[in-house]
């Protein structure tokens, strides 16, 4: 596919200017950061591995009948996307105490919550994504009460239904961060959901071993990162010629 204009450059992915208006192509690059950029580094095969691990998650949404910017996957690295107007807050749902919520209350990280809990994260590098509440992002108009229903409901189907898949694959979904867009068709508007959903932003444990398959294996120096993306690739069943054997990754089919 021929170079196309490059809009925009993240932490972990690049957008591109799509080839029909509306249109967007979402390259995974291999970087990784940890703590707002303050740890980075490669995780080798990481895009390729996250560009097919969200394109499945999202295709398995989108047939539940929720709507992601997700339209095709073009190669190893590359996704087309619908071109969303993103809402600046990350929205992060809890089933077992983890992470800032371990540190912040105290609760011991694998500590099962009573009940899902969802926070909000106003997405602003140069203030460390500052958590926030409903009354703040109302008050300062980054979405509307009506988007803040639609944004709940999605969230919540999606966290149900990821649970459970994950759950038939021997992994507990622990916590995991989204984001939405606001997709425009005439003059209609749908929140959709957007971004990606992997590793990088999910908390993924063997639900026997409660063994680390995510990001944390990067944040907190526990090795085998790759393994880790490869083996929940693997169990998706996307990684069909797999050998599995001690968590050594196979070469990913296109
Ligand atoms: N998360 C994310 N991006 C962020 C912050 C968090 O994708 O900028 C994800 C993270 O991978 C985890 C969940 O959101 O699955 C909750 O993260 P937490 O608030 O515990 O923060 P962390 O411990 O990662 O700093």
């Amino acid at each position: 596919m021929a170079r196309r204009r490059q809009l925009y450059e993240g932490k972990a992915k690049i957008l591109f200017e799509g080839p029909e208006p509306g249109t967007l192509v979402q390259y995974f690059k291999d970087d990784a950061t940890a703590g707002n950029g303050a740890k980075k580094g490669i995780i080798t095969g990481k895009g390729v591995l996250n560009n097919r691990i969200s394109e499945h998650l999202m295709m398995r949404l989108h047939d539940i009948g929720i709507p992601t910017h997700f339209i095709r996957r073009l190669n190893m690295r590359e996704q087309l996307i619908r071109e969303v107007e993103i809402i600046p807050l990350e929205v992060v749902v809890r089933n077992v105490a983890a992470g800032s919520l371990a540190k912040r209350l105290g609760i011991p990280e694998g500590t099962r919550l009573p009940r899902t809990i969802i926070e909000y994260y106003y997405k602003n590098d140069s203030l460390n994504d500052p958590m926030v509440s409903e009354e703040h992002i109302t008050a300062f108009d980054w979405a509307s009460v009506h988007d803040l229903d639609d944004m709940v409901a999605l969230t919540m189907r999606t966290n149900d239904f990821l649970t459970g898949l994950f759950v038939g694959i021997g992994i507990t979904l622990v916590d995991f961060k989204l984001e939405f867009g606001r997709l425009w068709e005439g003059d209609e508007m749908r929140i959709v959901l957007a971004d990606e959903i992997s590793p990088d932003n999910c908390r993924l444990w063997d639900a026997k071993t409660s063994e680390k398959l995510d990001k944390d294996r990067f944040r907190r120096d526990l090795g085998r990162v790759e393994e880790a993306y490869q083996e929940v690739a693997w169990r998706l069943g996307i990684l069909p010629e797999a050998t599995n054997s001690d968590m050594k990754g196979p070469e990913v089919m296109q």
